[in-house]
């Protein structure tokens, strides 16, 4: 049996922040991962020789001294990472019925102008708007890496909802559509979404907002060698299946192969859920475990990665959101005829940067009830199964209704397309070991803030919780979850402050 100081399972974000630090404080980690390929939303593939992201389309916050630039220069990410940086209007919004394209920008004063020249009556409701993201922002001590826990105005920001926040600011249908119009970036819901989701998530970009040149795989790439590099250990292929309380504390945890891992404390990057369902302790009371399990969980996606013919379709630096005005914040709600309800279109840089794109993701909502007829079947690289020639016929013909509604914007678009490789629920629940293929993982309410907040540390005193479940979802939101997780079991955050100042 191996004894570790640390026993991480699950590479992702979270894990893979968690495990940088703890090892550079001296901890023996050992990280075990169940996929081949390390990173679990980071992970890319490799189409047509075209490099696709997962779940990494553009990154916020990563300017000199703001909170992503930050924990990236400690990790020793700035100096290796290529980025881009996106367009002023990073983001533009499409909205049904309407050729005009709104501009979501980076930089507040830009925001302001971009938008004011749109809605020229609606200038004080924009300006509203900034002023309330950034004070929001501002009630997150994590958020601007300070250490203090938040006080009432953190809690009182929890219970605002989002949409009503919007509606409350402007009677303008469009305004409203477009403020809300990259919502997909954090599975907006009418009736959940907390207004401080969306500001921690918007705001990030309206900083500053970037690609990856060569995909997320670098952040990846980058972490797991610093884990080495600090004495620690990763094991790909190996899923943990098990883990084994003895005396109160867990005690070692079986992989799927048989094998057995002992260490002091154990962090999980997998789902929650998942990890209590793998740890049979009574010191989980019965009343918490129903809890998590009647947690909803984020909607989940279906996907079309395009390799386009060479020279045919322009690269551009900015992302597209399509949507129809007033189902902005239902668009999960769709029925069969009139999906999809809104759409989001990314491009990665070009590999020999040229003036055309190799590739473009895109990306609208599935349910994963609409799966369930091959819930039974599991394919990844590392297990490959195929799922059979109806849950094929069955992409196809989603596929081609979704660029169906994209041609209705992009005219020329299916003349360049070479070839097209799809994903749906299914894929992101087997590769990333959810129940669901879900987005972001556990729905934030408004209605019930501190029903939906996981706290790193669980009720047995070795055993501990990272990722996007716990704190925010996104890259930036998972690395926050990672330094919050290594603080609660070191007992100490003082390497925040080393962050912020480095
Ligand atoms: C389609 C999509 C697009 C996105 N776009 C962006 C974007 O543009 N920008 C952004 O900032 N964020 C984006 N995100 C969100 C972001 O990628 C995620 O929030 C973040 O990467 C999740 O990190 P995590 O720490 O929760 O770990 P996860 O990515 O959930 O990884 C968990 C890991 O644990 C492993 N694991 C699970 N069970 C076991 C087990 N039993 N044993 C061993 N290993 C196990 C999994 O294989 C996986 O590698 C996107 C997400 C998706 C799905």
């Amino acid at each position: 049996m191996k004894k570790f100081d640390v026993l991480i399972i699950g590479s992702g974000m979270g894990g893979l922040v968690c495990a940088n630090i703890l090892s550079r404080e001296g901890y023996r980690v050992c990280m075990v991962e169940k996929n081949k390929q390390l990173g679990g939303c980071l992970q890319i593939f490799v189409r047509n020789k075209v490099i696709f992201d997962s779940g990494v389309h553009y990154l916020g916050g990563l300017d000199k001294g703001q909170n992503l630039y930050q924990i990236f220069k400690w990790l020793g990410l700035m100096d290796k990472l290529e980025l881009e940086r996106m367009d002023v209007g990073f983001d533009r919004v499409l909205l049904e019925g309407d050729d005009k394209i709104y501009e979501i920008s980076q930089g507040y004063e830009s925001f302001i102008k971009n938008l004011t020249r749109d809605f020229p009556e609606e200038g004080n409701a924009i300006r509203k708007y900034c002023n309330t993201i950034r004070e929001i922002c501002d009630y997150f001590p994590m958020y601007r890496l300070q250490t203090e826990t938040g006080g009432k105005e953190k809690l009182e920001a929890m219970g605002i909802s989002a949409r009503i926040f919007i509606d409350q600011l402007t009677q303008n249908k469009k305004l409203r559509a477009v403020l809300a119009g990259n919502n997909m970036l954090y599975a907006g819901a009418g009736e959940q979404t907390p207004l401080y989701v969306h500001a921690l998530i918007v705001n990030s970009y309206m900083e500053s907002a970037w690609r990856c040149v060569n995909g997320g795989s670098g952040i990846t790439n980058c972490l797991a060698a610093n884990i080495r590099a600090n004495g620690s250990l990763i094991l790909r292929k190996r899923e943990a299946s098990q883990l084994i309380v003895e005396d109160g504390l867990v005690n070692h945890a079986i992989l799927k192969d048989g094998t057995r891992i002992t260490a002091k404390y154990f962090v999980s990057n997998t789902n929650p859920v998942k990890t209590f369902r793998m740890t049979e302790t009574s010191l989980i009371r019965p009343v918490t475990r129903k809890r998590l399990e009647n947690m909803r969980n984020t909607v989940s996606s279906f996907i079309i990665n395009i390799v386009f013919k060479p020279g045919c379709f322009p690269y551009v630096k900015h992302n597209y959101y399509w949507l129809r005005p007033g189902s902005e914040w239902n668009m999960e709600a769709y029925d069969q005829e009139e999906w999809p309800l809104g759409y989001a279109i990314y491009m990665a840089p070009p590999a020999r940067s040229s003036e055309y794109a190799d590739g473009m993701t895109i990306f609208a909502y599935m349910r994963y009830e609409e799966v369930l007829p091959w819930a039974s079947s599991f394919n990844t690289v590392a297990y490959q199964h195929h799922r059979g020639p109806e849950y094929d016929e069955f992409k196809r013909m989603k596929a081609e209704k979704l660029l169906g509604k994209v041609q209705e914007k992009f005219p020329g678009i299916r003349n360049c397309i070479k070839t097209y490789y799809t994903s749906t629920p299914l894929s992101y629940r087997d590769y990333i070991g959810n129940d669901d293929g879900n987005l972001y993982g556990t729905i934030k309410d408004y209605r019930d803030p501190l029903a939906a907040l996981l706290a790193p540390k669980t009720k047995v005193p070795n055993l501990f919780l990272t990722g996007q479940s716990l704190n925010l979802h996104g890259i930036l939101g998972t690395a926050i979850s990672g330094l919050i997780t290594a603080a609660a079991l070191m007992g100490r955050n003082d390497f925040i402050e080393k962050i912020r100042n480095a």
